[in-house]
């Protein structure tokens, strides 16, 4: 009801943990039942969302992600600023916990009280979790936190979907066994605002420097995303926690460029109307083909196609006959 509602939006912008906790499992869940109260919940939320700086980071297992993590949040809440991590797992099973939630990883900041982490097990089809993680890093901001922090392994569509919700979009990388080409995957490189080369120490300096050589060459070739912004490559150990102060100031650096030239409130804008956009195209494809007597008339169609009694042609100028006739007379 209304006053455990506004109790919630209350208990939540104090910043109480198990509030926040609560309420991330509210949002995540799938059961009906509970989409009314956490759609309620997240409109309740939303005149006090907004004030954090997003950021997402994005790298292939073993790249040092929750190891940079850990020493970056601590330097954080070093500089005063409350953390939340939100680490989407695309490949683990619904159920039963995920691999980023394993309690080994970032064991500092997890016990750190300005910190807060947040394993986002996969829903089972890709986007699901890094659609959630978007409601859950506005609960954060609810809650109060300074920096909300996504993470995601560098898969598919989850590193897509992040880089369309988060500020600055970072991509860490590691260097030699001869395949540093494959970090410079032509959309990876497009999307990252910084590349951060981790494990820049012991007898890692030589391939290091080739690898960031290679990411600078490939990024001044690519065309920019944001004019005013050249992405910059950085080095960094997480284990030995050196270069870390580094990638901070080039984050806020990138901040206070797209500040300046009020380019970050545009991108904001236009990542919520692309999801919107996304998920209505999503929502109606889903209604309609919800629909028995469509559905069928799909079927049939594609049988068609497939004995070659139609060109594919034809077979999409009846279905858009069907529906145009049925749906929009
Ligand atoms: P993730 O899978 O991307 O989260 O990677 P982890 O943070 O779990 O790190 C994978 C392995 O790389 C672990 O054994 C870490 O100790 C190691 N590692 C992480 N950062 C560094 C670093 O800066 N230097 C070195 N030498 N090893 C690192």
């Amino acid at each position: 009801n209304a006053a455990t509602l506004e109790d919630t939006v209350r208990r939540l912008r104090l910043g109480e943990r198990a509030t926040l906790a609560q309420a991330m499992t509210l949002v995540e869940s799938n059961h009906p039942r509970h989409q009314p109260l956490s759609t309620q919940l997240l409109d309740a939320i939303m005149p006090f969302t907004g004030n954090a700086l997003r950021l997402g980071i994005t790298g292939t297992p073993g790249a040092g992600k929750s190891t940079f993590l850990e020493a970056f949040g601590m330097l954080l809440i070093h500089h005063g600023l409350r953390v939340a991590v939100i680490a989407v797992d695309p490949s683990s099973p619904v159920s039963g916990g995920s691999i980023l939630g394993d309690k080994t990883r970032m064991t500092e900041l997890a016990r750190a009280e300005s910190a807060f982490i947040r394993p986002v097990p996969s829903s089972g089809h890709l986007g699901g979790a890094s659609q959630r993680a978007r409601e859950l890093m506005l609960l954060c901001e609810a809650a109060g936190f300074d920096v909300a922090i996504v993470e995601t392994v560098g898969v598919g569509q989850s590193e897509t979907e992040v880089a369309g919700m988060v500020d600055c979009f970072i991509s860490l990388q590691i260097a030699g066994g001869g395949d540093d080409l494959q970090g410079i995957k032509k959309g990876l490189m497009e999307m990252a605002d910084l590349v951060v080369i981790n494990k820049d120490d012991g007898e890692n300096h030589i391939s290091v420097a080739i690898a960031r050589h290679m990411y600078e060459s490939a990024l001044h070739i690519l065309r920019r995303k944001y004019d005013e912004w050249q992405p910059r490559v950085l080095t960094c150990s997480a284990l030995e926690k050196r270069g870390i102060e580094e990638v901070w100031q080039a984050i806020t650096d990138f901040k206070t460029c797209l500040t300046v030239s009020g380019r970050l409130e545009k991108v904001r804008q236009q990542q919520a109307v692309d999801w919107l956009h996304q998920q209505a195209e999503e929502e109606a494809l889903h209604l309609l083909f919800a629909r028995a007597d469509f559905d069928r008339y799909f079927q049939q169609t594609l049988q068609a196609v497939k004995n070659n009694d139609l060109s594919p042609r034809t077979g999409l100028r009846h279905i858009s006959e069907f529906i145009q006739h049925h749906y929009f007379q």
